[in-house]
């Protein structure tokens, strides 16, 4: 996916968007409508089933909404099929809160089967994979494999395994769940930082104290709808 050069132009939008699981007993997402900037950075919160999961999901087209429409850096998600999905899929970044590196394959290894996917040369993934590794601070680290890194390192390595295709979009679905209070701040630095370089950013969190300290935009769900959506916002209790 090309990065837009503008800043303000909407990378992605919902129109009232609703999605309803097949043996759900409420809709997961109701009657949404949503628009987020390019070079955006928002949280995205709420308790647990409030929908954010659902809504990332949406994003990704795992999942497909039961009416309304989504836009995502120009493309109508509905008239996407075939291969033209996981091409698509390929050009967002994603992060999850358990990690989800490849075991049996080291550090550098993981980050350049990402590269291998899209077909870049051999000359490009060595150049490029150290750059990532070094901007998420694990240059030394290239050899590792998952299980001798800690929580903190891993979650550092999904980073850079997302953003080393240089995608428009990250996304973060509580990817500091399960860490501790310092490695969750520096992996939402890191977050940051990544926005800063012009990837629209949105992340799912339950961390109060960073949605707090950060001021960034902050989303508000409950039982699928947006109940607040403030700039500079903060994570008050329900
Ligand atoms: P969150 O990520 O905010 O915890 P989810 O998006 O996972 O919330 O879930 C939103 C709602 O949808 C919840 O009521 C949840 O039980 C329901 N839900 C999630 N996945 C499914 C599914 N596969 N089938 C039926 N209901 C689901
Ligand atoms: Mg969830």
């Amino acid at each position: 996916m090309e990065q837009k050069n503008a800043r303000d132009v909407s990378m992605i939008t919902l129109h009232d968007v609703t999605k309803v699981y097949e043996h759900g007993t409420h809709p997961a997402i109701d009657h949404l409508s949503l628009q987020i900037d390019g070079g955006e950075f928002v949280f995205v919160v709420g308790d647990s089933g409030s929908g954010k999961t659902t809504l990332v999901e949406l994003l990704l087209k795992e999942l497909n909404p039961t009416s309304g429409q989504i836009m995502v850096n120009g493309k109508n998600l509905d008239k996407l099929h075939g291969g033209r999905i996981a091409k698509y899929r390929r050009g967002i970044g994603v992060v999850f809160q358990d990690f989800r590196l490849l075991k049996d394959r080291n550090v550098y290894d993981n980050i350049a089967f990402a590269q291998r996917v899209i077909e870049k040369s051999n000359r490009f993934i060595k150049k490029r994979v150290p750059e990532v590794l070094t901007l998420v601070g694990l240059a030394d680290k290239y050899r590792s494999y998952p299980k001798e890194l800690s929580g903190g390192e891993q979650q550092r390595v999904a980073l850079a395994r997302a953003i080393v295709n240089r995608p428009a979009i990250l996304l973060a679905d509580e990817p500091t769940g399960n860490l501790d209070p310092k490695n969750s701040e520096e992996i939402m630095h890191l977050l940051e930082e990544i926005n800063m370089r012009g990837t629209t950013v949105l992340v799912v969190t339950h961390n109060r104290e960073i949605v707090n300290t950060m001021r960034k935009r902050v989303i508000r769900l409950r039982k699928g709808v947006i109940v607040s959506d403030e700039k500079e916002g903060v994570y008050v209790e329900d």
